[in-house]
Order: structure tokens, then C-alpha cells, then sequence
């Protein structure tokens, strides 16, 4: 059991390994890929790094995502005000900042109320209905 646990650790810091050189040629996408499977909350400072690289990339988006998350507010305000966020705050809840608008309703929301892909950004209930839109015309409705 311990063998394995070596094992998985060191697949783990090669997979790592591979992050830096990613963010430096801007793979941004990739980096995050390996990030979110294998990285490890002492590597928190390369997330940051990561959003710099996606903040470069021009995908402002994921950029917000990240600072958000883990209390970069500095630059979590910055990409705010590039995405035309200022000001603006979640339509559910008044007290948190807006990180995205929704492509679909036009509505602004927090972090809880919506989700990020690539550069788009899309509120829970417009995901839910344009998932259940899909799967309807999957099955012939
Ligand atoms: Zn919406
Ligand atoms: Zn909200």
C-alpha cells in the first residue's frame, strides 16, 4: 500500500512537472487540465501563475475564475473591469461580485450561480435548460 502511494506521488510530481513549461509556451488549457487532477494545495502560487497565463492568452474568463477562487482580489478586480464586471454583482445575491455575465439571459452572477468554459461564461438555470434542450433532441422530442 505504501509502495503504491510512492508510486502514485511520484506520477503525480512528473504530471506537475510538466505545468511550468505549459504556462510558459501560453497551453494554458492543458496546464489547467493536469492542474486540476493532480496539483496539490501547496502549489497554490502556480494557479495564480496559471490565471496570468490565461489573463495573457486573452481567456479573461478562466482568468476570473481562478483569482476568484483563491482570493486574488487585486486581480480578480482587474479582469473584472476588462470583462466590463465593475460595479456589477451577482443577480441573486447582492453581496458578491459578478464574475460573469450570461451569455444567454444577459443577467450578471457569482461563482456559485454560474459557470466558465473557455471564454464563456452561462448562469445555472440557462445551462440547465440548454442541457435539457439537448438531451430532448437526443431522444427525439
Ligand atoms: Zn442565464
Ligand atoms: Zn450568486
Amino acid at each position: 500500500m505504501a509502495e503504491f502511494r510512492k508510486e502514485q506521488e511520484e506520477k503525480r510530481r512528473q504530471e506537475m512537472a510538466k505545468v511550468p513549461g505549459l504556462i510558459q509556451r501560453g497551453e494554458a488549457f492543458k496546464a489547467k487540465e493536469i492542474m486540476t487532477s493532480h496539483s496539490s494545495p501547496a502549489e497554490q502560487g502556480l494557479w495564480r501563475e496559471l490565471a496570468q497565463c490565461f489573463e495573457r492568452e486573452g481567456i479573461l474568463q478562466t482568468a476570473m475564475m481562478i483569482y476568484n477562487r483563491d482570493g486574488y482580489n487585486a486581480e480578480r478586480d482587474r479582469v473584472a473591469g476588462r470583462l466590463g464586471l465593475t460595479g456589477h454583482v451577482c443577480c441573486n445575491h447582492a453581496d458578491r461580485q459578478a464574475i460573469g455575465r450570461c451569455e444567454k439571459c444577459g443577467e450578471y452572477f457569482c461563482i456559485g450561480c454560474g459557470e466558465e468554459w473557455a471564454n464563456h461564461f452561462a448562469c445555472n438555470s440557462c445551462l440547465a435548460e440548454s442541457r435539457r434542450d439537448w438531451t430532448s433532441r437526443l431522444r427525439g422530442w
